[in-house]
């Protein structure tokens, strides 16, 4: 890409370099975690590209993140899925709130690849009206306590915590939840279309350290929606590298395979449906991109508006690109086990995880009637 700096080139190199070694055994993990594929991209130091160095992390950007998560997620859906959720979701919320603590706590086993931390919001009558969570935390006996219920949880069987969104008796804040305490009662594992694990838990008075509490008082709220913006980002990318594998196996198979005696990507027919999904991908990860590196860091997040164009425009793309590309292939995309009728179940969750497209809309909506149609200069 022309406009990366060149060490930002060499990052997204490596992590195509790295990436291509997991192509033997992509498509084989199904909702399983590629430990082995993590440990490679941390060795390389490639994972967690925006954490702080001290635990572990690269210290850059978090376009390095978006990079990455391209790189990787077009090559191996469920090594890309782990990259966007350890680089841009709890562990980056633990990175931008936590205190040195909770930080060397939880960070290093993610960043080297071994850990995961979840994500734990929604709950059974809270999902994209998060505001009316009920899960509290209380101050009682001279600590904080949390009690609540949360569900849809990704990743809970293999995490050591959860970053996990709060009612605190001055508003919403958030916290790191110990998964592994007593308190903490899983109600529900159940399996997502894709084969992933999704739980249902309960939390009965886990006492939470003063170090666990990430956000809390007056802008606690408003802090935790602008991380947000970065698991969107993260999300939208991810989305965006499955529809890339989408295309890669339509076009692989559209030159070997032949009827009428011709190849079918000869056909203007399939010439035009393989541009037209390439167009697609190019404009959605164009959204990303250009989100992510007007962002700088901490002290200037990825813009809201911005972030929800790319979520809902990927989100959409991805699904619509996968699809086409089973149209591509045929009876034998349809098939158990084929690669694309995976990347067909995966790409749909992408457009209620993370906000649903409706919810992005909203976001958009409001945005432009409280200021209007950004001008060119703000592009
Ligand atoms: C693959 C996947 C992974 C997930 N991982 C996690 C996770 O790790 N942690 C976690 O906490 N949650 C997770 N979730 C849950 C996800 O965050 C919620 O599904 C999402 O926020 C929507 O909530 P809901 O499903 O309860 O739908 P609801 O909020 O009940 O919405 C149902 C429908 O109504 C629409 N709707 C709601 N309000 C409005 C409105 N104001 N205007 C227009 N339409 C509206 C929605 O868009 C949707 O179409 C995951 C979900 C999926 C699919």
């Amino acid at each position: 890409m022309e406009s990366l700096t060149p060490k930002q080139q060499a990052f997204a190199e490596e992590a195509e370099r790295v990436a291509e070694t997991f192509a033997e055994e992509a498509y084989t993990w199904h909702g399983d975690l590629p430990w082995e594929n993590t440990a490679a991209l941390a060795d390389a130091d490639l994972l967690c590209p925006s954490i702080d160095e001290r635990y572990g992390g690269q210290g850059l950007s978090d376009l390095a993140a978006v990079l990455l998560v391209d790189a990787v997620g077009r090559v191996c859906p469920d090594t890309g899925w782990f990259a966007y959720t350890q680089s841009t979701v709890g562990p980056r919320a633990i990175d931008l709130f936590g205190g040195d603590t909770v930080k060397e706590r939880y960070l290093p086993a993610v960043t080297a690849g071994e850990g995961h931390v979840a994500i734990a919001i929604s709950e059974p009558d809270a999902g994209s009206d998060v505001g009316s969570m009920a899960t509290a935390v209380e101050e009682e006996g001279g600590g904080l306590v949390c009690s609540g219920e949360k569900t849809w949880v990704g990743g809970v069987p293999f995490s050591d915590a959860a970053v996990t969104w709060v009612k605190f008796p001055e508003g919403l804040g958030s916290v790191v939840l110990p998964l592994d305490d007593p308190g903490v009662e899983v109600v529900e594992e159940h399996t997502n279309m894709a084969g992933y694990s999704q739980t249902h838990f309960r939390i009965d008075e886990v006492p939470i350290p003063e170090s666990h509490v990430l956000t809390r008082g007056k802008e606690a709220f408003k802090e935790q929606l602008v991380s947000l913006n970065w698991e969107r980002l993260g999300s939208a990318i991810c989305a965006t590298s499955w529809a890339t594998a989408g295309l890669e196996h339509a076009l692989a198979y559209a030159q070997e395979r032949e009827q009428f005696g011709e190849r079918i990507a000869d056909f203007q027919g399939m010439e035009w449906k393989l541009a037209e999904m390439y167009r697609q991908i190019e404009t959605a990860a164009a959204t990303v991109y250009g989100a992510a590196a007007a962002a700088q860091g901490h002290e200037t997040p990825p813009d809201r508006t911005r972030t929800s164009v790319a979520k809902l425009h990927c989100s959409e793309t991805a699904e619509r690109v996968v699809s086409e590309a089973v149209q591509t292939v045929g009876a034998r995309a349809y098939q158990q086990g084929h690669p694309l009728e995976y990347l067909y179940r995966l790409t749909r969750g992408r457009r209620i995880a993370a906000g649903t497209d409706e919810v992005m809309k909203n976001t958009i909506a409001r945005a432009l009637k409280e200021e209007g149609v950004p001008a060119v200069s703000e592009r």
